[in-house]
């Protein structure tokens, strides 16, 4: 069985009863950054063994893991926080092993952007998924895309790039709600809803910087 995690995005409190089982029964944990997961499970007191898995190893991986799932080893894979799969790897694993007929559980749990979609204030009903915008090719046509997409956007995105992703989308959708949902279940959480016309208005100014950030922009 491969199992697919959800671990904490600040808060380690923010696991599961049954996410703490599986790690600690399962013979192997896959996870983006060792170091990360060590730290998790030192917390929880799990002694499991521990493989670095991460885009750049992920491709040479794939096939020596479903091996070994099929010899009947049970893996969790994790990442170093939220849902693995969601802006980070999992995808090429879970499809090799649905090609190998092999059994996977997704274990339900934390990821960044639910907490910020329903905290925004922006309705709920219905999204887009945007992730990451590419950092140089293909930004203006995601760009484009997303200025004629009619409901509520959510995006990811790092403290590098904040102002000028936040600048571009206004740029291109002046009239829409912003919310920018930073360092959700940490220490310095906050969670801010305005418009794009306030925030160009000196509001980008009083954006601290520091952290990781969900953006989710309101419907046309
Ligand atoms: N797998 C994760 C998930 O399920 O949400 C996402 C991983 S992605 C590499 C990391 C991005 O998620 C960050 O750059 C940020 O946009 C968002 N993120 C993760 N933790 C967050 C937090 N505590 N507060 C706000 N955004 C967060």
């Amino acid at each position: 069985m491969l199992y697919l995690v959800p671990t904490p995005i600040g808060n380690l409190k923010d696991i599961t009863f049954r996410a703490v089982e599986v790690l600690q029964s399962v013979e192997l944990i896959l996870a983006e950054d060792t170091r990360v997961t060590k730290k998790l499970l030192t917390h929880y007191n799990i002694h499991t063994a521990l493989q670095s898995f991460h885009i750049h190893n992920e491709h040479a991986l794939v096939e020596r893991i479903a091996k070994k799932l099929l010899e009947g080893v049970d893996i969790a894979l994790v990442s170093d926080a939220g849902t693995p799969g969601i802006s980070d790897p999992g995808y090429l694993l879970v499809k090799a092993c649905h090609h190998q007929h092999l059994k996977i559980t997704a274990l339900p749990g934390p990821t960044a952007f639910v907490p910020a979609l329903v905290a925004s204030g922006l309705p709920s009903d219905r999204f887009h998924f945007e992730g990451f915008l590419p950092k140089k090719k293909g930004r203006q046509t995601r760009l484009k895309f997303l200025k004629d997409y009619p409901y509520t956007i959510i995006l990811y995105e790092s403290p590098f790039r904040i102002i000028k992703t936040l600048e571009q989308l206004a740029e291109v959708m002046p009239h829409r709600e912003i919310c920018i949902a930073r360092e959700l279940s940490k220490l310095h959480e906050e969670i801010i809803t305005t418009t794009f016309t306030e925030l160009l208005d000196g509001h980008i100014q009083k954006i601290t910087l520091k952290g990781e950030f969900v953006l989710i922009v309101g419907p046309n």
